[in-house]
């Protein structure tokens, strides 16, 4: 977009790629003028947006990068060889390069998705395929028999564990989950003894979408391949907030949601170590996804278009592409640093509370601004309503995790999550209307 956004106006002044200071008061509410959403009240207050974890708010550039495409290139890729096809096609490329670029990955491992499930299903249903022989030789390595096993952990996200429940039942494989200590910590020592020589693909997430820890992923990363196992990455809570690099974290593959991320809904990206998109069969078939078909038999394109099956969502991979942008602009190790004081500001004023039970506040691990609470005696959806009332947005429930809630013996929980365009004051206020919701059912009791 022509006119400057806070964004750039706040970029490194120092210029550095490492320049990891937390962003200030000033630049926060200097980027929160890109966002208009933010500029509204709720409920008769001004919104305080702590739901960034289920999905992320989107400024200008964002908005502005899918309407321009709309407005002026829109066009199917990758099929006409009309001018606003080829200038459609290379704008969509461009935004996958972006992709790539901002997870250390090569062009050709990324695929596009309509988001992480998707992206995590692609790999599922590729391996099944793979394991009904489809794939020819390419795909043998990747088949699963009878005795496999597939192990992920107790803390996922359920798109990060009913496709493996599902590819189990479908090939034979034995699912084995990594348990949680009662913090809600991986227990890496039952790790060691799980992953090994029957394991074939871990999956894990770098950041729980509820505790707001990042896992040790080196440490699975390195088990998994001293057994010569796979390992895929669930970013979904990473790649928004933390610098992510896939190759120096050796992950296999690592999927992302782009609304988690400044993006529109509607687009999600798997990253594939090349070798293995290269072996892989397709999930979906169709048109755009081939070389030369016949009636009873086809022949397919090499990754990542061999995944990308019927017509592509271009305006929304042009706009991820925009929001990547604005993300870098600011700079991924700011907003990880900004974050890192938002999490632990909101841990320690919960935590500090009577009654209140933050979920894994005790874990020795850096944390994004992400915080789930149980307050006892009072039920998240009342938490919810009461905080909704002073216009501050939360998730209550079980945030797509039953396994682990039930681990930590509760059934559902608050959380407030942040992003680059959170206030201290907005997590300041979050803690003064627990205390307030307290305050209210206690004396209604
Ligand atoms: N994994 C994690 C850790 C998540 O937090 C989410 C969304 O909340 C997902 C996967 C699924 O993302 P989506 O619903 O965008 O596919």
């Amino acid at each position: 977009m022509s006119s400057p956004t806070a964004a750039q106006a706040i970029a490194r002044p120092s210029g550095g790629p490492l320049d990891d200071r937390p962003l200030t008061d000033a630049e926060v509410h200097a980027l929160r003028i890109d966002f208009p959403i933010l500029q509204t009240e709720v409920n008769g207050h001004p919104l305080s947006y702590l739901d960034s974890g289920a999905t992320s708010q989107r400024p200008f550039a964002v908005l502005d990068a899918e309407r321009t495409f709309a407005s002026t290139l829109n066009a199917a890729v990758h099929r006409g060889a009309h001018t606003l096809a080829a200038e459609a096609t290379e704008v969509f490329e461009d935004a996958r390069a972006t992709v790539a670029r901002f997870i250390g990955a090569d062009e050709s491992e990324v695929v596009w998705t309509s988001n992480a499930t998707e992206a995590i299903n692609l790999v599922a249903y590729a391996l099944s395929n793979a394991s009904l022989g489809r794939g020819g030789a390419a795909a043998e390595r990747l088949r699963l028999r009878e005795g496999d096993e597939i192990v992920t952990t107790e803390m996922e996200h359920h798109a990060n564990l009913i496709p493996w429940q599902e590819l189990a039942a479908r090939t034979g494989a034995t699912l084995r989950v990594i348990p949680l200590d009662d913090d809600g910590a991986l227990r890496l020592d039952v790790a060691a003894d799980l992953i090994g020589e029957r394991t074939r693909l871990v999956a894990v997430t770098h950041v729980s979408n509820v505790l707001g820890v990042v896992n040790p992923v080196e440490d699975i990363v390195a088990l998994a391949h001293g057994v010569g196992a796979l390992v895929l990455l669930d970013a979904c809570q990473s790649a928004p907030h933390l610098p992510l690099d896939v190759r120096a974290l050796d992950v296999d593959f690592a999927v992302l949601s782009g609304h988690k991320m400044l993006g529109p809904t509607g687009i999600g990206a798997l990253y594939g170590r090349r070798e293995l998109l290269e072996a892989m069969p397709p999930f979906l078939t169709g048109g755009s996804m081939i070389t030369t078909v016949a009636t009873t038999t086809a022949e397919y394109l090499p990754p990542p278009q061999r995944f990308e099956a019927g017509t592509q969502r271009v305006s929304q991979a042009v706009a991820l592409a925009a929001a990547i942008d604005y993300l870098t602009t600011v700079g991924m190790p700011r907003i990880a640093a900004h974050e890192a004081v938002l999490g632990r500001r909101l841990v320690e004023g919960l935590r500090g509370m009577d009654g209140v039970r933050v979920l894994g506040a005790g874990i020795d691990r850096p944390r994004v601004g992400l915080a789930s609470f149980d307050v006892e005696g009072i039920h998240a959806h009342d938490v919810g309503q009461f905080l909704d009332d002073l216009g501050i947005a939360v998730r209550v429930g079980h945030h797509c995790a039953q396994p682990l809630h039930r681990r930590l013996g509760v059934t559902s929980s608050t959380r407030a999550s942040t992003y680059l365009y959170t206030s201290e004051a907005e997590v300041d206020a979050l803690i003064d209307g627990v205390a307030a919701t307290i305050d209210f059912f206690r004396r209604g009791a």
